[in-house]
């Protein structure tokens, strides 16, 4: 194993293993519900939806040996310790802080571990996996909890009730001035040009289409004059797409896409919203990707950054490029599939788009 220093190894595995997903309000009990390393060396946590996780690993040292460890929001009750076996030496629950949980995996001194390959995935709002280790001799499960899914019963199902009065007050869109903007979305793709290809044959193309229209039913609604630059399967050239904006004196141009990994990689998941120039277009672009982060809890933020793609750099009007997920990541992947959720993807963007337009003007 290469050595690195603690501290950059640290360092480097703290941004690593963050993970960033929509905020709760401040709960005073623990947000672990349950956990398990399996015998095939995968660490799995269910926690309740929306939590922030934030994960370390750090190099054994003179007291302890490697450890990982994943702290959740929410303060546990009963701090507890539970032997380990295999390459395990211990594993601890604890309170580091006030209002926190800490579950500690400490490994034995001969393990060998690549931290620096690990990586946590979200399987939908309240599960997480990592795998840890390949165990060389059998190793027995250590866990406390159902980490599996649970039938529907009547509590989760009021859950569920509550959580979609949240969803919608969350996303309650803002009024504009009516009749005053005009905006123009761009669904990536169409015709021959498929976009990307992802699990089990999604296509970027019939996705973002699906996404584009509801967003100019959701911002008509509001008074915005909304033009798609396309509605069906056309072979449109990125050059008309530039100029259909250009000449419409849009307010602002934002181009729909979903993403795929090279190697279709199933880990890879996340969301990025993408702008060429100018304060406005980076605004535009930071509004859009909050919003739609907040309904794809899990799901990676890739962050707001600069891209020199052709159709956000020659439209006149500030604008941006949205990639709404991997069509080839396990967790988007499900998700885009589903109408409610490009639904709730499409009330993202709109409220993105319509607190920009309530902010600038
Ligand atoms: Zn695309």
């Amino acid at each position: 194993m290469i050595k690195l220093s603690v501290n950059k190894l640290f360092r480097y595995l703290s941004v690593f293993l963050f993970l960033n997903s929509a905020t709760l309000p401040v709960k005073s009990s623990s947000s672990l519900a349950a956990w398990a390393l399996k015998t095939n060396g995968v660490l799995e946590l269910r926690t309740k939806s929306n939590t922030n996780l934030k994960a370390y690993f750090q190099k054994a040292n003179k007291i302890y040996g490697d450890r990982f460890w994943v702290d959740f929001p929410g303060e546990l009750k009963t701090p507890r310790s539970i032997k380990g076996n295999g390459p395990i030496k211990e594993i601890r629950l604890g309170k580091p802080n006030k209002g926190k949980t800490r579950l500690v995996i400490e490994f034995k001194e001969e393990t060998y571990l690549e931290p620096l390959t690990w990586q946590i995935v979200g399987l939908d709002q309240n599960r997480w996996r990592i795998k840890l280790f390949n165990p060389k001799y059998s190793f027995k499960k250590i866990g406390e909890g159902l980490v599996e899914k649970r039938k529907e019963n009547l509590k989760t199902n009021q859950n569920s009730i509550y959580k979609k009065k949240r969803d919608y007050y969350n996303l309650k869109l803002s009024e504009v001035k009516r009749n005053k903007f005009s905006v123009v979305i761009d669904p990536g793709h169409g015709g021959p040009d498929p976009g990307a290809i992802g699990i089990g044959g999604i296509r970027e193309t019939d996705v973002v289409v699906d996404v584009s229209k509801i967003i100019k039913k959701l911002l008509s609604e509001k008074g915005v004059k909304v033009r798609l630059t396309r509605k069906n399967e056309v072979d449109l050239d990125l050059p008309s797409r530039v100029s259909f904006a250009n000449n419409m004196n849009a307010d602002i141009f934002v181009s729909i896409h979903a993403n795929a990994s090279r190697g279709k990689r199933r880990d890879i998941n996340g969301l990025e919203t993408f702008y060429y120039r100018g304060w406005r277009g980076k605004l535009l672009a930071k509004r859009i990707q909050k919003q739609i982060l907040r309904v794809s809890p899990g799901s990676p933020d890739r962050g707001v950054k600069q891209g020199r793609f052709y159709v956000i750099k020659n439209t006149r009007m500030p604008a941006v490029l949205v990639e709404i997920g991997f069509l080839t990541g396990r967790l988007d992947a499900r998700r885009l599939e589903k109408t409610t959720h490009r639904k709730r993807l499409a009330y993202a963007i709109a409220k993105g788009i319509l607190e920009y337009l309530n902010k600038v003007g």
